[in-house]
């Protein structure tokens, strides 16, 4: 049996894969089993931060696994604890981490903290949470609801109780009473389509919740690990969140989430936990990732790679008027609006043909999330491939 009728006997069938196979990377090329090769757009949903087959995060990582990869949280981890001080250090926040291993479960670990500190401070049980109508904060059965989208809560039910949807950051004032504990926001939502939130409106927002004592919870599982142009797009928004979560970019391709909160005492010993989260193997990965990233902002290179990405998409959205409405996004997060779904979709084949792989985000934005790492040469030829595939549309 060929791999696509392994896939459909032992694997549900939960996602509707596109018809390739890739075998090897290196930053952000690919190479498929026929080895036809790719310029990578999308370095896997903004994870493979670093790129492809890292020679740093590899070696670091086999290093690490040569001597210990697990011991589980009962005891002390040199790995773990570098890991944290290094986000924390990034942050600039005065925070603490907890390491869980994906961004849904950093979501859940959010909501927990956000929802006993609403237990426990004040006469009432505060724990609503609001979140936003195109967000997207995962897909275990609390974080599909905490997602604003109707269209994810088909089936699961019952649901977890206590999620408010506000259409807009400006409608989220109205909807606050006594029982909110929270509210919680991408800044620029990544899934709904690479829509950036209004920094003003954020920084209005940031103020009243303050003053209002309703917890501030950012997910930067996609916007985090310097995606947007620095380490949180919470330091490009200019606030200072209570909570931030974090996943996708910030291990390099190895599963890691993190709760970053600067309510150091909510949670107590047996509150939460993971088996998983913060082994040596996953530790190691965002040290490295940490280190290659914080270098690269250091040195300028992340600001020069992203005019210099930014300023082909904006090329490619003057030379097809007819077929992009919008460009949007925030430094490597970045996509152009196409007039219709249809469109996107040949779009995305198309690239894939000429050998150029893109993503879609919500239903009519074509999505750039690149490796940071991503050198002139590759966005060369990767936009000259999405040129010749649009040319031929
Ligand atoms: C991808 C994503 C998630 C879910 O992350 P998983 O690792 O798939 O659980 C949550 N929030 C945002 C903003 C995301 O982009």
């Amino acid at each position: 049996m060929n791999i696509k009728e392994l896939d459909k006997k032992y694997v549900l069938p939960t996602y509707a894969r596109a018809d390739v196979e890739f075998v090897s990377g290196d930053n952000a090329r690919l190479v498929d089993a026929d080895g036809k090769k790719y310029i990578d757009f999308t370095s896997g949903i903004g994870v493979v931060s670093v790129g492809h087959a890292n020679k740093r995060l590899n070696t670091a990582i086999c290093s690490q696994i040569e001597n210990i990869t697990h011991t589980s949280n009962l005891y002390h981890s040199a790995a773990q604890v570098n890991a944290a001080q290094k986000l924390v250090d990034a942050s600039a926040f005065d925070m603490q981490c907890f390491f869980g291993n994906s961004g849904a479960e950093a979501n859940e670990g959010a909501i927990k903290i956000a929802r006993k500190f609403g237990e426990i401070n004040g006469e009432v049980k505060k724990y609503k949470i609001i979140t936003l109508r195109h967000s997207f904060h995962g897909r275990t059965i609390t974080t599909v609801k905490a997602t604003g989208q109707d269209i994810m809560h088909n089936y699961f039910g019952p649901f977890p109780d206590g999620f408010v949807y506000a259409d807009a950051i400006q409608d989220i004032e109205s909807l606050i009473d006594d029982h909110t504990c929270a509210v919680m926001i991408e800044l620029v939502q990544g899934e709904g389509g690479v829509q950036p939130q209004d920094k003003k409106e954020v920084q209005v927002l940031a103020k009243l919740l303050k003053s209002r004592g309703v917890l501030l919870i950012v997910d930067e599982v996609q916007t985090g690990a310097y995606r947007t142009g620095k380490f949180l797009a919470s330091q490009v928004y200019e606030i200072e969140p209570d909570i931030v979560t974090l996943a996708k970019g910030i291990g390099g391709g190895v599963p890691v989430g993190v709760v970053m909160t600067s309510l150091k005492d909510v949670l107590s010993a047996g509150d939460h936990g993971s088996t998983f989260g913060g082994n040596f193997l996953s530790s190691i990965a965002v040290c490295e990732v940490m280190d290659i990233l914080k270098e690269y902002e250091d040195s300028s290179k992340l600001q020069e790679t992203t005019s210099y990405f930014n300023e082909a998409v904006a090329k490619v959205y003057a030379s097809f008027p007819s077929m992009f409405t919008q460009k949007v996004g925030i430094g490597m997060m970045c996509g152009l609006r196409v007039k219709d779904a249809e469109t996107l979709n040949s779009i995305l084949s198309k690239a894939k043909e000429n050998g150029v792989m893109l993503l879609k985000a919500g239903k009519n934005t074509l999505r750039f999330l690149p490796p940071l790492t991503i050198t002139k040469g590759e966005i060369d030829e990767g936009f000259n491939s999405l040129n010749n595939a649009l040319s031929s549309l």
